[in-house]
């Protein structure tokens, strides 16, 4: 008997130019032990983050789930997807990188030291068993709420199919080696 031969999730890697950061819209939800970190990175280096405003972190909520999470600010997309929302993570700097990878680059440090994890793992995501592969389909995808919503990953163009780019475990295998260094499963 023939099996079915599986399909993977295949990827292109980030690319912010193109993107302009569309995967930090909404910001992040932020584990307690990240928020903790963040306020003491910018505590220590204001200078860092003279773009933050005051609250940067506050209760948030997202399809009844509530938690803290990063502030967002106006921003105007050249393209995105009609249901994102035309907001940036508080965050973000002009160009779209992330001022906490910023940072850790400019200390010499890894360069997510400071970033939260479902930051640096997207479109990765983990769950109590584990790393959670991207989804291939905009069925799968787990913010797939039905057309006043249909998905999230799926519509990003670092966390959407694409027959032509590589299998996921090798476009993201620096995220899964760093999945696994931190031991975090
Ligand atoms: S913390 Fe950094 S990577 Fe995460 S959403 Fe904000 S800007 Fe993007």
């Amino acid at each position: 008997m023939t099996m079915p031969k599986k399909t993977h999730t295949k990827l292109h890697y980030c690319d912010l130019n193109a993107c302009e950061g569309i995967c930090c819209s909404d910001g992040a939800f932020l584990l307690p032990e990240e928020e903790d970190l963040i306020h003491q990175v910018v505590a220590r280096h204001p200078e860092h983050f003279t773009h933050l405003p005051k609250n940067y972190i506050f209760d948030g909520e997202w399809e009844g789930n509530t938690g803290r999470k990063t502030a967002v600010y106006p921003f105007s997309y050249k393209n995105k997807p009609d249901h994102f929302a035309n907001t940036r993570c508080a965050f973000s700097e002009q160009d779209g990188k992330c001022s906490l990878q910023t940072l850790a680059v400019k200390l010499d440090k890894h360069k997510w030291h400071y970033k939260p994890m479902g930051c640096w793992l997207f479109p990765l995501s983990s769950d109590d068993k584990g790393l959670v592969s991207p989804p291939r389909t905009r069925r799968e995808d787990p913010n797939n709420l039905g057309t006043r919503y249909p998905g999230f990953a799926t519509f990003t163009p670092c966390g959407k199919h694409d027959a032509k780019g590589k299998v996921w475990w090798i476009q993201l295998k620096e995220e899964v080696a760093e999945y696994r260094r931190a031991d975090v499963s």
